[in-house]
């Protein structure tokens, strides 16, 4: 059965590009059936907190992205314990001792004289009485995970065909001084227990794949099929990394960005599917395809969110957001024609604030000169309440014929009148709800 993970370290919010990694596996999993597990990778007990375990469901949540099983890495230890115990018996595990900095000068060294800063394997020539020495000087070493110096190769769901030389690859650290497991042994554990069959994560974990599937076929686990997407840039092609931070799903949901409007543009964003608004999440499955996807990096832009979440607010009964033209300060009586005359003119919901204020407080209005006794006698004109939607074209006949104003030269000044603004919704959804209006009526 199809099972992928989303698996974030709880180490802060999570933003778009990790959006486009759990909505990738979601719609693997749901497409074919299968399983969702969110997995919190929670190995490092100083970076990662609580509150970013809990913000991540909310996030998850909020975009109705639900999960079939949580696991927690933290719970996990034992297993992780285990299977470095048998890497040690197979001799496929190392303790290497040598400090940061020492690291450092060998890196520097190796790329002076043109080589790639792969870790030398020093600590394979230690003798038990030199690691004794060692443990007693420096405490106890890191453990690395003893590569097989062959080509690592696989067929990945969006860069095709991969093959690594993993002599250009250092031996990866499983294991810190501290005792502390490391991701990359952790997943490989995880993704093997709990039968993931479908890995899709960024492509800056390449190299982790390609050791992660030596230490698979160590365990005797069976690999399973890896994707890797591109990463985001922003829209100049600039990198993005350090803009992630103010991409956090929760900043994005504070600036009134609608979930489906998010789902739809990262469901399709870097794929040769056109980026369109879904109705609901069973399109968005219905149509995902993770082959569709490029290698390319993929250009992001916040703004392209503000369109789309317009268009969805515009598909919406009032009962989907009777809450926020509540809170906008609507009374229930006038909520449902409220908003059939605002949701056309909103990008979110925070803007239907305004124009209640508008509808109840009136505007300043805007009268040029010319205007003054046209208005004053079209004012005096106004039917006798109570208004409806037909109100306004009553009242705009009976001003043309008694002004002989028509077209643009009737409809503006009174539109700048009565919204202070050359440009809004349509007047005959608005002016009955015109509180000042309907008060002189
Ligand atoms: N915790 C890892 C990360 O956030 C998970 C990577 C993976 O999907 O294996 O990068």
């Amino acid at each position: 059965m199809t099972t992928t993970r989303f698996a974030p370290s709880p180490t802060g919010y999570i933003h778009v590009g990790n959006l486009r990694t759990a909505l990738m596996n979601y719609l693997i999993a749901r497409k074919a059936g299968g399983t969702f597990i969110l997995r919190i990778d929670d190995t490092d007990p100083e970076r990662s907190k609580e509150e970013y375990v809990d913000a991540i469901k909310q996030d998850l949540e909020w975009l109705g992205l639900h999960w079939d099983r949580i696991e927690r890495q933290s719970d996990r230890l034992d297993r992780y314990a285990e299977a470095a115990d048998k890497l040690r018996e197979m001799g496929r595990f190392y303790e290497a001792f040598e400090t940061p900095t020492e690291l450092d000068l060998k890196r520097k060294k190796q790329l002076n004289m043109g080589k790639p800063p792969v870790y030398d394997r020093a600590a394979l020539n230690l003798s038990d009485a030199e690691k004794e020495a060692l443990r007693a000087e420096r405490g106890n070493g890191v453990w690395r995970f003893k590569l097989d110096h062959e080509r690592i190769e696989w067929n990945d769901g969006i860069l095709g065909d991969i093959s690594i030389d993993a002599s250009s690859v250092s031996d990866p650290v499983l294991i810190r001084g501290d005792g502390q497991v490391l991701y990359t042994i952790a997943s490989v554990v995880d993704d093997t227990e709990m039968g993931v069959t479908d890995v899709v994560r960024g492509s800056d974990h390449v190299t982790n794949t390609a050791t992660q599937i030596q230490i698979i076929e160590a365990l005797g686990g069976t690999c399973p099929r890896f994707a890797h997407h591109s990463l985001l840039t922003g829209p100049q092609g600039e990198a993005l990394s350090k803009r992630l931070g103010t991409l956090a799903l929760r900043d994005l949901r504070e600036q009134g960005v609608q979930p489906m409007a998010l789902l739809s543009l990262m469901a399709r964003l870097g794929s040769s599917d056109p980026v369109e608004l879904r109705s609901d999440m069973a399109e968005l499955i219905e149509g995902f395809d993770i082959g569709r996807f490029g290698a390319a990096p993929t250009k992001f832009d916040v703004q392209d969110l503000f369109p789309l979440t317009a268009k969805h607010l515009q598909s919406l009964p009032l009962a989907d957001v009777a809450d926020a033209v509540a809170e906008a300060g609507v009374p229930a009586d006038l909520a449902e024609p409220f908003w059939a005359m605002a949701r056309e003119n909103i990008t979110t919901l925070a803007d239907l604030k305004g124009w209640w204020e508008l509808c109840r407080d009136g505007a300043e209005p805007l009268i040029a000169d010319e205007d003054r006794d046209f208005i004053a006698e079209a004012i005096a004109l106004l039917p006798e309440g109570p208004f409806d939607g037909e109100t306004w074209g009553k009242w705009t006949s009976a001003v043309k014929e008694a002004t002989g104003r028509k077209g643009k030269g009737l409809f503006m000044p009174l539109r700048k009148a009565l919204t202070g603004m050359e440009r809004g919704p349509e007047m005959a959804a608005l002016l009955p709800l015109l509180q000042v209006i309907r008060a002189k009526a």
